[in-house]
């Protein structure tokens, strides 16, 4: 019999996988093409040229032992060198190798630096609405999720409501930005006060406060929006990276973790990543993923494509009448409900919308649309959108 922990988890992964149900159900009756799928962050922008053209090169010029071999659970430090190196081209900063430890994507890096810093029932607040496995990250650590609000429309953090969410048992707060779902980037102004809060408080507690910045989206941002560098704004602040969405990647499994020297505890952090590397079962991330990363540093992926996609998407459905925040990055478009969430999902299964509801994202009234699909699925979907706004705002269908 399975644990009573997973049982748990189990139970509350059933939303997604009824959701994907639902699609092939809808699929089988309508045919794939007229049912308009938004619910998975899966980029629909294939990866970089340079990128599989990187994959070949290591594979034709690497030898077989290092290429295979097993290596430092923290990564090739060439490789760490040469992220290091290219942050600090890029934003400024002062990293070498030693503070770079790669990881099976940004679910491996958060998954390791939690179990490096949470004792059994330490608090990890986390600023809602967020990705919703950040509940069972913190859960494999043993720890306590907190949950702190963001203001809509803004969606910028409740900082007064962050101060008063920690305790003594507070050691970690993570972040998302741009943030999945709602597409916004915190700005320089939240970074520079969550990171005072977070020193004052970490003073008054006698111990750090790690604030850990969940970065997969940095690199999708649109209309030349700036994502702040989290380590240059509070000295413990811990950056989780991942090439799943910047190149496409995400069925490779590939990532890093950015710990600065300044960060209390730095050597022992490290050693903890990298023996949480080792024991959770990754031992390292993938040899061949690192070694072709590190040829594509400065590629990004189509991002004009997503871009084309939230212009279509977000005019439209303002213009149909729904609430939401115009995106600033990421690929996610999060839009109030008119009517009771549970309800609105339903009524948009009818004209074949699968939409997440916002109570995955701890968020309720709202639904996450995941707008990495074909240009011609929103263009074929709208339709469906506008008789959905005719029957759920109120008022609309008088006019
Ligand atoms: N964090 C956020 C905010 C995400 O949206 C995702 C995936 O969608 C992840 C982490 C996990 O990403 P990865 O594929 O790099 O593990």
């Amino acid at each position: 019999m399975i644990s009573k922990r997973m049982k748990d988890m189990v139970g509350a992964s059933s939303a997604i996988r009824a959701m994907f149900e639902e699609g092939k159900k809808l699929s089988a009756i309508y045919g794939k093409e007229n049912v308009y799928d938004f619910s998975l962050g899966n980029p629909s922008v294939p990866a970089p040229e340079k990128v599989n053209k990187a994959f070949k090169e290591v594979l034709e010029n690497t030898d077989d032992i290092t290429l295979h071999g097993y290596m430092n659970n923290s990564g090739f430090e060439s490789v760490r060198q040469s992220i290091a190196l290219n942050l600090n081209k890029r934003f400024d900063t002062n990293f070498s190798f030693k503070n770079i430890v790669m990881t099976v994507g940004a679910a491996g890096g958060l998954n390791v630096i939690l179990r490096a810093i949470i004792n059994p029932d330490d608090e990890v607040i986390l600023i809602a609405p967020f990705f919703g496995e950040y509940l069972n990250y913190v859960a494999n650590a043993y720890g306590k999720s907190v949950i702190v609000p963001a203001n809509p429309p803004t969606f910028q953090p409740d900082l007064d409501t962050l101060e008063r969410a920690i305790s003594k048992k507070t050691k970690a707060v993570i972040f998302n930005s741009p943030n999945n779902p709602t597409g916004v980037v915190y700005d320089e102004n939240t970074l520079k006060k969550m990171g005072e809060i977070l020193k004052k408080k970490s003073k008054e507690n006698n111990q750090a406060i790690y604030l850990i910045a969940d970065e997969p989206y940095r690199e999708l941002v649109y209309d030349n929006v700036e994502v702040p560098y989290a380590t240059k704004y509070y000295e413990n602040t811990i950056v989780g990276y991942s090439y799943s969405k910047s190149l496409s990647l995400p069925g490779e499994r590939i990532g890093y973790l950015v710990i600065p020297d300044e960060a209390e505890d730095f050597e022992n952090l490290i050693s903890a990543c990298n023996v949480a590397t080792r024991i959770l079962g990754f031992v390292n991330a993938p040899s061949l993923q690192q070694l072709a990363i590190e040829k594509c540093l400065d590629t990004t992926t189509d991002i004009s494509v997503y871009d084309k996609n939230r212009e279509l998407l977000y005019s439209k459905l303002t213009e149909y009448g729904f609430e939401c925040t115009k995106p600033q990055g990421a690929f996610y478009l999060f839009v109030k409900c008119p009517i009771d969430e549970k309800q609105f999902v339903e009524k948009a299964k009818e004209h074949r919308l699968l939409l997440v509801g916002g109570k995955s994202f701890a968020c309720e009234g709202y639904v996450r649309l995941a707008y990495c699909v074909s240009y011609d699925t929103i263009v074929k979907s709208l339709p469906e959108f506008e008789k959905l706004a005719i029957e759920t705002i109120k008022g609309k269908s008088n006019k």
